[in-house]
């Protein structure tokens, strides 16, 4: 060990901003797997690292009676994978994930192949050509394609694409005021920052319960990652760190509670709403837990509850025989999903914080139902 400790030298934004910078899609995380599994390393951790590409670091508890805790985020972003290309060179695509069709037109993407990256724009009609009942329209992944410059089949084979290859938004940073910015992939590279956070605190930390930081991998495919995990590590409480979508730009406004720069935010309920019968509603001891944690080390804290989001979280309570006391901790974004994903610094040091004291917390939550 260095004789500096590793909490001051540890740059919270700064590490944020190289998590954001390397392209991890959904079924190809390997580069931050890469990043991750050193960055512990380095600090002279054993991580694991099951065939999923999902990575644990575990801090054994003191108490044997203690409640055991897994924290989690995911590695993996959104993105689209190539599924055709044509005589022309065009490629075609599909999405992985939930890709907004109406944020592609004119976006920079990055095709990720055996060969190495492969810069590409989506096409779009030019503006003086497009005929005014289009101007309004949101167009289909089906009718949407990339533009490597190539025009021929041969000339985009040479670059070393294939069917299957998959890509991300080009990487970008964009400083805004107030401590904000702008960037791709904050889902859930915020969690992922928090998670790294967390462990440099609980290197010298030595907590009564066992505490398991995990990083999944495809969560905006499948939402499951998390349940290999727990036949693994069979922990009693999970805390699942992602983002949750703020509802504070005029387009939205009202539609849930969540602000930037309002803190961590707890979900309350989250339903996925589309066909799946997925979601969460928190344990209400794990809630009741999270609630005192904030009011005690937290500056400000929200509650979330929204229609329209799963994550990684939404089938881990049923995941093992005795149940498991599941939550949600998020950081506000704005514009998720997209490539300009927007949030503010000091929602993710809350977060942090909040996460260091719920996590040691939970070792003596009584998590027996009812509970009147
Ligand atoms: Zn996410």
């Amino acid at each position: 060990m260095t004789t500096t400790s590793p909490t001051t030298e540890f740059d919270l934004a700064r590490t944020l901003k190289q998590l954001c910078a390397i392209g991890a899609p959904s079924g190809h995380e390997d580069r931050l797997i890469v990043f991750v599994n050193d960055w512990l390393t380095e600090r002279g951790l054993t991580p694991t690292i099951d065939r999923l590409g999902q990575i644990t670091v575990s801090f054994p508890g003191s108490d044997p009676e203690a409640n055991s805790v897994l924290v989690s985020a995911h590695l993996d972003q959104l993105g689209l994978v190539v599924s055709n290309v044509d005589a022309n060179g065009y490629v075609r695509f599909e999405r992985l994930g939930g890709v907004p069709e109406r944020v592609l037109p004119g976006t920079r993407i990055v095709i990720h192949t055996s060969k190495g990256d492969v810069p590409a724009v989506v096409g779009l009609k030019s503006h003086h050509l497009t005929p005014p009942e289009d101007k309004y329209k949101a167009l289909p992944t089906a009718s949407l394609y990339l533009d490597l410059g190539a025009d021929s089949a041969a000339a985009v084979e040479a670059l070393g694409v294939r069917v299957g290859d998959p890509c991300v938004y080009e990487f970008s940073w964009t400083e805004l005021d107030g401590g904000r910015f702008s960037t791709t992939s904050l889902d859930d590279r915020l969690g992922v920052a928090a998670l790294l956070a967390l462990v440099e605190r609980l290197i010298d930390a030595s907590p009564a319960g066992t505490v398991h930081v995990a990083f999944t991998t495809q969560e905006e495919f499948h939402v499951r990652g998390t349940l290999a995990l727990i036949q693994k590590l069979d922990p009693d409480i999970v805390i699942n760190v992602d983002v949750a979508p703020a509802a504070d730009t005029p387009d939205l406004a009202g539609a849930t509670a969540v602000k930037l720069g309002e803190g961590p935010v707890l979900n309350r309920l989250s339903f996925h709403g589309r066909g799946t019968l997925g979601g969460l509603i928190p344990h209400p001891a794990l809630l009741e837990a999270a609630d005192a944690a904030a009011a005690a080390v937290c500056d400000s804290f929200q509650y979330e509850v929204i229609i329209g989001l799963i994550n990684d979280a939404a089938f881990v309570p049923m995941a093992s025989g005795k149940g498991i006391a599941t939550m949600g901790v998020a950081i506000p974004t704005r514009y998720t999903h997209s490539p300009i994903e927007t949030a503010q610094l000091t929602d993710l040091e809350q977060t942090v914080i909040l996460l260091e004291r719920l996590a040691g917390d939970c070792a003596s939550l009584n998590l027996e139902r009812p509970r009147l």
